[in-house]
């Protein structure tokens, strides 16, 4: 298709102005804002919002910038329960068009994984560091670099005097990484538009789909008794290892996923089979005692195909256990009269996925071609927003953004020496803007 001439115009304004791009980059990662575990305080996450507020202030945006009432999201998805968000605002900005067009969102995520173990860090995770014309720091690529793109796309539209006919947003939530709960409250706080873009490290991919995921605790049953002594068989009052019982469980959960496999209607043209697998082990309580539970912890990840009516993972759950219960009664005794019970976790996230024929999904894909990115359409295996955007918002949104991989492909989120290319911050910036001018539509 080209770029047009205004296309053209803004694209090579962000070329020329890239430095700042990476400024905005970098002091986006400077501020720490690592993601939450239960009853930690806020860090500053306040500071990076109204940084990014008065930029998109000082451009012409309106700027909500509120601290979600925990009492009202309680019992919403994604929102586990006793979460506060005292210190930790979102925000929504809305560069109002002329009118006519459709809305469009950019999102993204201000928090990130934990920097630790520091120390193995070539630089710290905290204080951004720019070599070999990468970006490094905690958040570079998942997702600060993809934040800076997308506000540096929204600025430059505006700075180069360009006037959309449809809103252009851009919203930024805390708490993706530890629960969802910042998307969450972004939609109960009526954000809406006619698509969504969460910038992502996608890699210039577009993403049109990811998978649901649920976690829970397999509770395997033993009898405790002296490690030492004979014991004899559990119908006589012996002792039971639950250790052992945990063997027959682990032998379903690979039963499982190969039955999965087996299944026509889990092919997906993006997204990996489900998957079911144990992520955590605990049992036994003495060195001389027989172990009275084993406790695995299960993380269950499935398509968009397997959800409920309301998008959630309840049939996912009930087939997991119907499986386990059934397949280890079948393979032992004492399982059969002592079943596993499972406990899933609360708040899960849900899978999901729009279709390729949303007007987006080709004005993205071809804006990131015209400025020299071409990327497939693909999905996500995690979760992300995008999700939460779609299935709880209405929103049609796609995941696309800077890349986030290395030279081997694989993810750089979340490891050590995160990193992001500054090519790839401002052909994102690039692609950014040229789609909110093609979906938008110019005044
Ligand atoms: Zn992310």
């Amino acid at each position: 298709m080209g770029l047009s001439t205004v296309e053209r115009r803004v694209c090579e304004a962000i070329g020329e102005r890239a430095e700042e791009l990476v400024d905005l980059a970098c002091g986006l990662i400077r501020f720490d804002t690592t993601a939450r575990q239960p009853g930690d305080p806020p860090r500053q996450e306040s500071q990076l919002q109204e940084c990014l507020a008065a930029r998109l202030r000082a451009v012409g945006a309106e700027i909500d910038l509120w601290e979600p009432d925990a009492d009202a999201l309680a019992g919403e998805p994604m929102v586990p329960p006793g979460i506060e968000f005292k210190g930790r605002p979102q925000m929504i900005a809305r560069r109002r068009g002329r009118g006519g067009g459709p809305a469009l969102v950019l999102n993204g995520h201000i928090d990130v994984v934990s920097g630790e173990p520091r120390s193995e860090w070539t630089s710290d995770p905290f204080e951004p560091a720019v070599r070999d014309g990468r970006v490094y720091g905690r958040g570079a690529c998942d997702m600060k670099g993809g934040i800076a793109a997308m506000v540096f796309a929204a600025e430059l539209l505006a700075q180069t005097g360009v006037e959309l006919r449809g809103d252009l947003l851009v919203a930024t939530n805390t708490d993706e990484e530890s629960s969802g709960a910042g998307g969450t409250a972004l939609v109960r706080r009526g954000l809406t538009a006619d698509a969504g873009i969460v910038t992502e490290p996608t890699g210039f991919q577009t993403w049109v789909a990811c998978r649901g995921s649920e976690y829970g605790v397999i509770r395997v049953p033993g009898r405790p008794g002296h490690a030492e002594v004979h014991q004899p068989d559990w119908r006589h009052g012996g002792a039971v290892n639950a250790i052992e019982k945990a063997v027959p469980v682990l032998a379903a959960i690979r039963s499982l996923n190969r039955e999965w496999e087996t299944r026509d209607q889990y092919t997906h043209p993006h997204l990996s089979r489900p998957a079911l697998l144990a992520t955590m082990a605990r049992a036994g309580e003495w060195a001389v005692t027989y172990p009275a539970s084993c406790e695995l912890t299960i993380a269950v990840m499935f398509l968009p195909v397997q959800a409920d009516a309301h998008g959630a993972g309840s049939e996912v759950r009930a087939e997991v256990e119907r499986w386990i219960t059934r397949k280890t009664a079948d393979a032992d005794e004492w399982l059969r009269e002592h079943p596993p019970a499972i406990e899933w976790w609360p708040n899960p996230v849900m899978p999901m996925e729009i279709s390729e024929s949303e007007p987006i999904v080709a004005t993205v894909t071809s804006a990131s071609a015209d400025v020299g990115h071409p990327g497939p359409i693909g999905g996500l295996d995690s979760w992300y927003d995008g999700a939460t955007l779609t299935q709880l918002g209405g929103i049609p949104s796609i995941g696309y953004g800077p890349p986030g991989f290395d030279a081997e492909g694989v993810s750089v989120a979340h490891v050590i020496d995160e990193h992001v290319p500054v090519d790839g911050l401002i052909g994102c910036a690039q692609g950014i803007a040229v789609a909110a001018m093609r979906y938008c539509g110019l005044a």
